[in-house]
């Protein structure tokens, strides 16, 4: 047990320090004029990074299904810099929207340089109680559409050497308790374009695929579930967002945020006795 600490604990300080030192900075430069799609920006982290990407001058196109929301933050985009701010309202979870969203996007902005697909349903925070249906549900919105509009935009990333980022969770590294259906799609998420990377690289692809992994970080939405929950430390959605943009325009294949997400799913990887102890304990429930 002493030996596992120990090497849990010289784990962590290898770890940040390679993290620190790898860690690839920005030019903000390269993002001017880029062009680009993000998903489930009418709040939350999608909301930072189209206001981050509006910072570089960029030209923007944003989706998520509140059109009055969304009509919103693309005059904020505007205000804050963007070369170009439309939106698009669609629903993840129709079939032929995720089509709509990636033919809008070319057709408005006359190509893309980025896709980030970082929008996810709502499901309940709550122990699996059968309910399939929206299982079913989730895995369209969170899954399916990621893969549908990927493989849309393919061909237009492929001709201007663009990037595809896809929004994960240390919650598709390491399962955890009462998030069953959320957990399992960004499971697949994680499987399904670590295996497009492998695919994409020995085609000899231009088009870099950057999955990052984010820890607890404070929108709304999440707080709302957790809050009395846990004690874990929540951070916050604005340097999340910049850590996805700087993960896509760097071509990072991974990046994680914060930097101790990387230790806990190694840590998880090589120790799961104890994680899975940490990780039940971290929650207060009473059965
Ligand atoms: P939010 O719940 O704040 O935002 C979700 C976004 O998705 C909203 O813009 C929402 O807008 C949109 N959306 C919801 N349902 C649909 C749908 N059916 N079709 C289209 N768009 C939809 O999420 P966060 O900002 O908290 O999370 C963003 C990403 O970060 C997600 O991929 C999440 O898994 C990941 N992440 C978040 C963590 C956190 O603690 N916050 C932790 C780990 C990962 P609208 O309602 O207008 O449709």
């Amino acid at each position: 047990m002493r030996t596992s600490i120990k090497l849990v604990l010289t784990s962590v300080v290898v770890a940040f320090l390679a993290v620190q030192w790898t860690t690839p900075r920005l030019n903000a430069e390269s993002l001017k004029g880029a062009r680009v799609l993000v998903t489930g920006a009418s709040t939350g982290i999608g909301e930072q990074i189209a206001y981050h990407y509006a910072r570089s001058n960029a030209q923007i196109v944003i989706t998520a299904r509140r059109e009055h929301v969304l009509q919103q933050v693309a005059e904020k985009c505007l205000s804050l810099g963007a070369q170009k701010a439309v939106y698009i309202a669609a629903d993840m979870a129709n079939e032929t929207d995720p089509d709509e969203v990636v033919n809008f996007a070319l057709d408005k902005l006359g190509g893309l340089d980025y896709l980030v697909l970082n929008h996810i349903g709502s499901s309940p925070f709550s122990m699996w109680d059968g309910d399939l249906e929206h299982t079913r549900w989730l895995m369209k919105v969170n899954f399916f559409s990621y893969i549908q509009m990927a493989w849309k935009a393919l061909t237009s990333l492929e001709e201007s050497k663009g990037s595809l980022v896809v929004v994960s969770s240390l919650l598709g590294k390491m399962p955890s308790p009462f998030v069953a259906p959320y957990t399992s799609t960004k499971f697949a998420l994680n499987g399904f374009f670590g295996a497009l990377q492998h695919e994409l690289a020995m085609k000899k692809s231009n088009v870099s695929i950057s999955i990052v992994t984010l820890g607890l970080i404070d929108t709304e939405s999440a707080m709302d579930k957790v809050r009395g929950i846990t004690s874990v430390p929540a951070y916050p959605a604005e340097e999340a967002a910049l850590n996805i943009i700087v993960a896509g325009a760097t071509r990072q294949s991974e990046a994680f945020y914060p930097w101790f997400t990387h230790i806990a799913a190694a840590t998880r990887e090589w120790f799961p006795s104890i994680t899975n102890y940490f990780v039940r304990t971290s929650y207060s429930y009473t059965p």
